[in-house]
C-alpha cells in the first residue's frame, strides 16, 4: 500500500481569535487537514484507477473533505453527483450538515443527505451523503445508479451487512457500466425476462426492476468511479475483492494515548463511567472527555444520573455540560456535540460506538471505554436474532483509545483489567455472518438476484443462514417456491423501508381493516423505548405506565401513548404557537414517563410509512374499538414468532423451542396469558420476549394454516 506523506501543520491557534470569521476558521481548519495536501495526487488517482481503496486515520479528513475534491475536480459535470455511503444515519446527516457549512449552502441544495425517513436533497444536490441501505433502495429505481459519476462508501471497515452487500452490487454495477450499455441491458432483460413479464403482465405498478432496466436503452454512461473508505489497516481484503484495486494510506496524526486499567473486574460498568467522568472532571486538566456506552437507555441513564450529580457539586466545579449523542436523537441536537462550549465548560459526550470512526468530535482528550458494545446476533438454527451486548474487539478498543490522542496527547480509560484486553478477539465478526438475511435476501431479489448462493459476497455468510432466512421469506409470502420474489406481496414489501415481517404486518393489516392501528404499532416498534422508568422513580412510572396500559398487550398499550400524545397535540395547536407545542409535548412526556425523543422519532416514521403506504394504495382503515380484530391481525402476522405458556409459568417459543420469559417491561408481565405473540427476543441474564399480545392459539391455525396446520 502506498503512503501519501502529509505535513500537516496542527493550528491549535485556529480557532482562538473571536475577530475571525467563522468562515475563515473553517477555511483554516480544511486546509490543517491531513488530506488537504494530498488532494492533487488522490485526484490524480482516481482519473487514473476506476477503483481505490483509501486508508486514513480517524479525523483527517476523508469523509468532509475527498467529496469536495472531487466536486473541485469536475466529476459532477453533466449533472452528475458524488455518493457517499456511511453505514450510521447520524454520520450522514452530522456530515453532510458540515460540509454544507463548509461550501458555504443550505443543506440540502448542492450537498444533502438521504437516509431512510428523511430525504434532504434537491435537484441541485450534488455531493449527497446517505446511509448503505438507502443506496441499495436507490437501486430499484435506477439499477445502474446513472446519476452518479463516483459512490464512496465510507467506513468500509464496519463491514454492516448493508455495506457488504452494497459492494457486492457497486461490482456488479461497475462492471456493467464500464461494457457497452446496450449489450449488458440485453443480457439483463434476457435474464430478467420472467420477472420482467410477470411484473408487468401482473401488475403494472410494480415492474419496478425490469422497467427501470429499460429507461436506459439508447442512453451512454460513463463508468462508475468507486472509492472504498476505511479507518482500520485492513485495506488487502477489499483491494483483492476489486481485482487488486489501488490502495492508498493517508497519514494521519496521532499523539501519544496513555491507558489505564482498572485493577479489578468491574461489576457495574455504568456505574464504573459515571464515577469516572467525575473523576477526570474534578481531577484533570481541562479537555473534554468520550465515554462509550452501548444504546440509547444507558446514555439516557448515565446522562440523568450525570445531570444530578452535577447540580450537587460546589458551584464552581459545576463548570460541565453532559452532551448525548445516538441515532435515534432527531438530527439537530445530534450536531449539539460539534458545539463549542463556553471557555472552561468541559463536555461530557456520551455516545454509542458511533464515535469510534463514524462521527469526529474534536476536542477529545479523554476517552471512558466500558469495553462493550451492542451488537446483533443470530442463531441460523433456531431462527433467532438478538441484540446483545457484547466485549468490543482489540480493534475497536484500540480505535475508541485512538480518539483521545486527535489534538493532542490523551488519556484512554479501559473499564476492565489490563489481562481482560489481551483475551479480546483481534476483530469484530462482520454483521453479515451473525444476522437474519431476510432483509437482504429480499433486497437482492427485488434487484434481480434471484440466485442468492451464486451473488459476489466480499465474505460468504452462513449457508444455513441464507436457508433459515429465505424460508422466513416464503412463509411470509414474500418470495414463491420457484425462489423468485412473489406478487404482487413480495414486491410490495420489498418497497416499504422496513423489516420484511413488519412490512408484510402492514399488508396484512390492510385486509383486517386495521391498517390504521398497525401503521402506529410498526412506527413504535422501529424505536428504542417509548416508556421511561428512572431507577429512583419506578413504582411512579409504573402507575402512569398504567393509564396507557391494554388488557391485552404492549400493542395496543403503545398505540394508547401514540394517540393520547396525538390527542394532546392537537388541542395544544389550537391554543399555542409551534414552538410552544412541542415545550409542551415535551413536558406531556416527562410526567407520563414516556421518551419524548424516542415518541418524535416514532412520529417521524410514522409519517414517512404513511406516504409509502399511500403510494401503494393500501386501504388505511381502522378498525375502531375493534380489539380482537386488531388481536388477531398481530397473530396473523407475527405467527412466526409466538410463545406458549408452560406449567412452571415460563414459555416456550413455538420456532425454536426455547424457553423464555416475559420481560419485565411488558404490560404482561405479571398476567401470563397462556399464548402470546412477541416482537423482539432480548438476551441478557435470561431470555426474554418483548413487545407481546395476548392472542388465541385457536387462530393460529385459521389465520396461518401454511405453518400452523401440520404442527396442530
Ligand atoms: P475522517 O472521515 O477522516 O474521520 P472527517 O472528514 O469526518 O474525518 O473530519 C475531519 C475534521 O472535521 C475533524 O477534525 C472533525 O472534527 C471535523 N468535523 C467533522 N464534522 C464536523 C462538524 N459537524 N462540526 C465541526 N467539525 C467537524
Ligand atoms: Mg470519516
Amino acid at each position: 500500500m502506498e503512503t501519501l506523506g502529509v505535513n500537516a501543520k496542527v493550528s491549535a491557534n485556529d480557532c482562538k481569535s473571536e475577530n475571525i470569521s467563522r468562515k475563515r476558521k473553517i477555511a483554516e481548519h480544511r486546509k490543517s487537514l491531513p488530506v488537504a495536501s494530498v488532494e492533487h495526487l488522490l485526484i490524480q488517482e482516481v482519473h487514473r484507477n476506476d477503483t481505490l481503496v483509501i486508508v486514513g486515520e480517524t479525523g483527517s479528513g476523508k469523509t468532509t473533505q475527498i467529496p469536495q475534491f472531487l466536486f473541485n475536480a469536475g466529476f459532477c459535470r453533466d449533472g452528475k453527483a458524488i455518493g457517499v455511503t456511511q453505514p450510521r444515519r447520524v454520520a450522514a446527516v452530522t456530515v453532510a450538515k458540515r460540509v454544507s457549512e463548509e461550501c458555504g449552502v443550505e443543506v440540502g441544495q448542492k450537498v444533502g443527505y438521504s437516509i431512510r425517513f428523511e430525504d434532504v436533497t434537491s435537484s441541485s444536490t450534488r455531493i449527497k451523503y446517505m446511509t448503505d441501505g438507502l443506496l441499495l433502495r436507490e437501486a430499484l429505481l435506477d439499477p445502474f445508479l446513472s446519476r452518479y459519476s463516483v459512490i464512496i462508501v465510507d467506513e468500509a471497515h464496519e463491514r454492516t451487512v448493508n455495506t457488504d452487500v452494497l459492494l457486492g452490487f457497486l461490482k456488479k454495477v461497475q462492471k456493467t457500466r464500464s461494457r457497452s450499455l446496450n449489450d449488458s441491458l440485453n443480457d439483463s432483460l434476457n435474464a430478467e425476462n420472467m420477472h420482467a413479464n410477470g411484473l408487468v403482465v401482473e401488475n403494472g405498478n410494480n415492474g419496478k426492476y425490469a422497467s427501470s432496466l429499460r429507461q436506459y436503452r439508447g442512453r451512454k454512461l460513463p463508468p462508475l468511479k468507486l472509492i472504498i473508505m476505511s479507518a482500520s489497516l485492513d485495506a488487502r481484503l477489499f483491494s483483492e475483492y476489486f481485482g487488486g484495486a489501488r490502495a492508498l494510506r493517508v497519514q494521519g496524526r496521532q499523539h501519544p494515548v496513555a491507558i489505564f486499567y482498572t485493577r479489578k473486574h468491574v461489576s457495574d460498568y455504568l456505574e464504573a463511567t459515571l464515577i469516572t467522568i467525575f473523576q477526570i472532571h474534578l481531577e484533570e486538566s481541562p479537555g473534554d472527555i468520550l465515554a462509550f456506552l452501548t444504546g440509547q437507555e444507558e446514555i439516557e441513564s448515565i446522562e440523568n444520573l450525570a445531570k444530578d450529580k452535577i447540580q450537587k457539586l460546589p458551584e464552581s466545579k459545576q463548570n460541565i455540560v453532559v452532551i448525548p449523542i445516538y441515532s435515534a436523537l432527531p438530527s439537530e441536537q445530534q450536531l449539539r456535540v460539534f458545539a463549542p462550549t463556553p471557555p472552561g465548560v468541559r463536555k461530557v459526550i456520551l455516545a454509542t460506538n458511533i464515535a469510534e470512526t463514524s462521527v469526529t468530535i474534536p476536542g477529545i482528550k479523554y476517552v471512558i471505554d466500558p469495553g462493550f458494545v451492542k451488537a446483533r446476533t443470530y442463531d441460523p438454527n433456531k431462527g433467532m436474532e438478538s441484540l446483545i451486548v457484547f466485549p468490543t474487539s482489540k480493534a475497536q478498543a484500540l480505535q475508541r483509545s485512538g480518539r483521545a490522542g486527535r489534538e493532542g496527547p490523551g488519556k484512554c480509560f479501559r473499564q476492565y483489567p489490563e489481562d481482560m484486553f489481551y483475551k479480546l478477539e483481534d476483530s469484530t465478526k462482520p454483521e453479515i455472518k451473525r444476522c437474519n438475511l431476510s432483509n437482504v435476501i429480499l433486497q437482492l431479489k427485488a434487484l434481480g438476484v434471484d440466485n442468492i448462493m451464486e451473488f459476489d459476497f466480499l465474505e460468504e455468510p452462513p449457508r444455513q443462514a441464507i436457508f433459515k432466512s429465505l424460508e422466513q421469506l416464503i412463509l411470509l409470502g414474500a418470495v414463491a417456491h420457484d425462489g423468485k420474489l412473489s406478487n404482487p406481496v413480495g414486491h410490495l414489501m420489498a418497497r416499504i423501508p422496513l423489516d420484511p415481517i413488519y412490512s408484510k404486518a402492514l399488508i396484512v393489516a390492510g385486509q383486517f381493516n386495521c391498517l390504521e392501528e398497525m401503521l402506529i404499532t410498526v412506527s413504535m416498534l422501529s424505536v428504542e423505548s417509548i416508556f421511561y422508568h428512572p431507577r429512583e422513580k419506578l413504582e411512579e412510572a409504573r402507575a402512569k405506565m398504567k393509564c396507557f396500559s391494554s388488557l391485552e398487550g404492549d400493542h395496543l398499550t403503545l398505540i394508547n401513548v401514540y394517540r393520547s400524545a396525538e390527542e394532546f397535540l392537537n388541542k395544544k395547536k389550537l391554543e399555542l404557537s409551534k414552538e410552544k407545542v412541542e415545550k409542551s409535548l415535551k413536558k406531556w412526556c416527562k410526567e407520563n414517563f414516556i421518551n419524548s425523543r424516542s415518541l418524535r422519532h416514532a412520529r417521524d416514521v410514522h409519517s414517512q410509512i404513511r406516504e409509502h403506504v399511500e403510494q401503494m394504495n393500501l386501504p388505511l382503515h381502522s378498525c375502531g374499538d375493534d380489539t380482537i380484530q386488531f388481536c388477531r391481525c398481530l397473530a396473523a402476522s407475527f405467527f412466526l414468532n409466538v410463545a406458549t405458556k408452560q406449567p412452571d409459568g415460563t414459555y416456550r417459543d413455538c420456532a425454536s423451542g426455547e424457553v423464555v420469559q416475559i420481560h419485565p417491561s411488558s404490560v404482561l408481565f405479571r398476567k401470563k396469558p397462556d399464548c402470546v405473540i412477541f416482537n423482539e427476543f432480548v438476551q441478557t441474564n435470561h431470555k426474554y420476549i418483548r413487545n407481546i399480545t395476548r392472542i388465541d392459539r385457536l387462530w393460529l391455525s385459521e389465520l396461518a394454516p401454511h405453518y400452523y396446520a401440520l404442527q396442530n
